[in-house]
């Protein structure tokens, strides 16, 4: 009974009985019992959607009611504002909350008034490496979704973080939350916590195959589907959910539902939305066409592409996808949509099985492989993601139980998928800790703050993470370490002396800025070519001068002794620089892309900051290339391309728009400090660059998109209208900006407003009518 727990504060039973909580779930109660309510450390390995969030909730509200002060990591950015909005409910009894996501290079500060503080593990990460000063008065983390440090990308700095925060509070409580794994016992021995490992549901799920027009489920019953001619199965198993039961005298016994189903890349997600639209539709109310329509019109709001059409096309006929292409404001939509039960169907790519909260009454896993660059074409999911996209299905309180299939198309495969999925238990989660790149970073990073002095300190902090724990391979830790020290130092991050470590002034702002050692490497190995080559004539095979003993000297030669000028810095050439970095997720290039691309790299080589790699180095080569098309997207949206193109041209979402132009925009920041670092006379080019990236103009509209509320459209129409910065945007006549800005006088005040004008009001001002407008182009 919620009445009953131990440490929590007094405001809280009747908060969860409001809630509609009344008894704690059993593994719920489990946890109550192994002291997470007293400060205990708890690894809780319980399935989708049996109340995880309240475990979480029991532990940081009873650590500060006792004083102290919690912080709780999430797995995607995406994720934070979810459980800030979650977490926000609790300020009405007087606690804060803070949510710290993005800008990798501040301490947060203000962070430090906050009772809770929900961050990523990268967040956490950077700020430990800035010295936060408040993460010594955390008395309680949660770590969510801790199976993830098993991922080979983002896994490591979990567990990094992890150890570094229990090593600074050593009475630190922990809890960590996973989903079912094979080895959740590992975890708790790794972090002293007491294990709760359940597989108890608030709601019966039923996995199966969907095969030959029926579900097979595990309790060996069958379901027919009536499918209609050469119906898909997915569509199938769609229309059949929507359908009412009903029971033999015809009441309707059970209400039609929705269908969730993962598909394993952006482009299916959308084409299944597509083809799924025309079987929901003829089972709309004319009610819901109309609210739908509605929705649609707010989804073609938000942004200004054919993605957005086609959500919006597909939303209007109650079908949506899902995937991480998409605008924020796109994903909040469809997703309140399928919660309030109007859109009946979600096609979606596995980052929504990773924690959105959106159960629904039937899962379809229709894809169980996807492509997977390291294996060199399409392997199989693991089981715990599999696990995972069917433990959504079954809303409780809604659905008698829920049903989750994968997809099967002949006998054999039906066999086989019960016995890789539906039967097998999941995989053990294994640290990754030991991968180079991980290592490279983390290394300098724990050298760099402090947690580790020496050879010895640095191998004893790494005794503590999960990956110790779990190797038996005396001496390969140890072995990857040397070698990544010699790395280190050999970069310039690091000194060693007779076993001493210390970070160098660059590597301490390379740990700072959050940067891989690599991309750092790389940055400044562009910044000193550009200075050796800066001024150089065009390339020629020919020599150019002979000197006195008949020995010949190359243009690149004597351009060595010329000064690098900074204005001949190209965007493109630092575009390319921070694309080719590890830290940037670099575009594919597609069918048809390579030679396009070896076309544009011949015209605009001189402009690159490095030596373009030889052609028979394949992979270098063609990685080029990829930052090349990456850098060229950059410009594009640099020179006010408008989005829809760049969509078309580089066959990319209106979301990796923003995720490129967001990374690029930290790494160009990065690449300023560096070059300060190093003194390079690079830095005002790259600043230019940088803002130029950030909002999306040529460089003469920078002073003006830099206002609150004018971007890369309002710019250029002011400048149109012979506006051409802050300046004078405060000293034109309001008639002009009026024009400029299309008649919105809201949206003029507030431009006027921001830029300092003193009476921004333009009450009784007409649009000067010779101004003219151009629509969008
Ligand atoms: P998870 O984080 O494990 O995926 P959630 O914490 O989101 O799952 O819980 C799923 C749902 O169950 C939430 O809507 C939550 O309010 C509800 N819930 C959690 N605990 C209880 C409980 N003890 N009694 C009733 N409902 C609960």
């Amino acid at each position: 009974d919620v009445a009953d727990l131990p440490g929590v504060p007094d405001w809280l039973p009747g908060h969860l009985r409001a809630e509609g909580i009344e008894e704690l779930y059993p593994p719920q109660a489990e946890a109550v019992e192994s002291g997470v309510t007293e400060g205990g450390n708890i690894v809780a390995a319980i399935p989708t959607a049996s109340g995880k969030t309240l475990v979480a909730e029991l532990a940081m509200l009873s650590a500060v009611a006792r004083g102290g002060k919690a912080l709780y990591i999430v797995p995607l950015r995406a994720l934070a504002s979810e459980k800030q909005a979650e977490f926000e409910q609790f300020e009405q009894y007087g606690l804060s909350v803070g949510v710290s996501t993005g800008n990798y290079e501040s301490d947060g500060g203000w962070l430090g008034d906050k009772d809770i503080v929900v961050a990523t593990s990268e967040k956490v990460d950077s700020l430990v490496r800035n010295d936060a000063p408040w993460l010594e008065d955390l008395t309680c983390v949660v770590s969510d979704e801790v199976h993830l440090v098993d991922d080979g990308q983002r896994g490591p700095t979990l567990e990094v973080t992890l150890a570094k925060l229990r090593r600074l509070n050593p009475d630190l409580q922990t809890v960590a939350l996973s989903a079912t794994i094979g080895n959740a016992e590992e975890l708790a021995e790794w972090l002293d916590a007491e294990l709760v490992d359940s597989d108890w549901r608030p709601i019966e799920l039923q996995k199966g195959v969907h095969y030959g027009q029926a579900l097979h489920l595990e309790d060996g019953s069958q379901q027919r589907l009536a499918v209609q001619n050469s119906e898909k199965p997915t569509a199938a198993v769609v229309r059949d959910t929507l359908q009412d039961d009903h029971g033999e005298d015809g009441e309707v016994t059970e209400e039609g539902g929705s269908t969730l189903v993962f598909v394993n890349s952006r482009r299916n997600a959308e084409a299944a939305a597509g083809r799924l639209a025309s079987t929901v539709r003829p089972h709309l109310s004319g009610d819901e066409k109309g609210q739908l329509e509605g929705i649609a019109a707010d989804i073609r709001d938000v942004s200004d592409t054919e993605t957005s059409d086609d959500l919006a096309d597909a939303v209007a006929d109650g079908a949506a996808f899902h995937h991480a292409g998409l605008a924020r404001g796109h994903r909040e939509l469809v997703e309140q949509a399928f919660q309030d039960r109007l859109v009946k169907v979600v096609c979606a790519t596995p980052t929504l099985a990773a924690g959105v909260n959106t159960p629904s009454r039937r899962v379809v896993v229709r894809d169980w492989r996807r492509y997977d660059g390291s294996a060199g074409g399409m392997a199989p999911l693991s089981v715990l993601e599999v696990h995972q996209m069917m433990g959504r299905a079954g809303r409780p309180g809604l659905d008698p139980y829920g049903e989750a299939v994968l997809v099967a198309s002949s006998h054999d495969e039906l066999d086989e998928l019960f016995e890789r999925y539906v039967w097998a238990d999941p995989e053990p989660v294994r640290s990754k800790l030991a991968a180079e790149p991980a290592l490279r970073t983390h290394i300098l990073a724990t050298v760099s703050s402090g947690f580790a002095r020496s050879r010895t300190e640095l191998l004893e902090f790494l005794e503590q993470t999960l990956y110790a724990s779990q190797t038996d391979q005396g001496g390969r830790l140890e072995r990857v370490v040397d070698d990544v020290l010699t790395y280190l130092e050999r970069n310039g991050f690091l000194e060693v002396n007779a076993g001493e470590l210390d970070a160098t002034s660059l590597g301490h702002t390379v740990s700072r800025l959050y940067l891989d050692p690599m991309s750092a490497a790389e940055i400044v190995d562009g910044l000193e070519y550009w200075a050796r080559h800066a001024g150089e004539p065009e390339a020629s095979d020919e020599p150019v001068d002979a000197t006195a003993d008949g020995a010949f000297s190359t243009a690149s030669e004597l351009a060595e002794e010329t000064e690098a000028d900074p204005e001949d810095i190209s965007a493109l050439g630092l575009y390319h620089l921070v694309s080719r970095t590890p830290d940037m997720y670099q575009l594919y290039l597609r069918s048809g892309d390579r030679e396009e691309y070896e076309m544009e790299l011949y015209e605009r080589e001189a402009e690159l900051l490095g030596p373009t790699p030889s052609e028979f180095e394949d992979e270098r080569f063609e990685d080029w290339l990829s930052a090349l098309k990456t850098a060229r997207l950059l410009e594009d949206w640099a020179s006010e391309v408008d989005e829809e193109t760049i969509t078309e041209r580089y066959g990319v979402g209106p979301g990796d728009i923003r995720g490129k132009v967001e990374t690029a925009q930290w790494l160009l920041g990065a690449a300023e400090s560096l070059a300060g670092e190093v003194d390079s006379d690079a830095a005002r080019a790259i600043s230019q660059a940088r803002i130029r990236v950030e909002h999306g103009v040529r460089e003469e509209l920078v002073d003006l998109a830099g206002v609150r509320g004018v971007g890369r459209k309002r710019a250029r129409r002011l400048f149109e209208a012979g506006i051409g910065d802050r300046a004078e945007l405060r000293d034109a006549a309001k008639p002009v900006v009026l024009a400029a800005l299309r008649g919105r006088r809201k949206t003029a005040e507030n431009v006027l407003e921001n830029a300092g004008h003193r009476n921004p009001s333009m009450e009784g001002v007409e649009p000067d009518p010779d101004v003219e407008v151009h629509e969008e182009s």
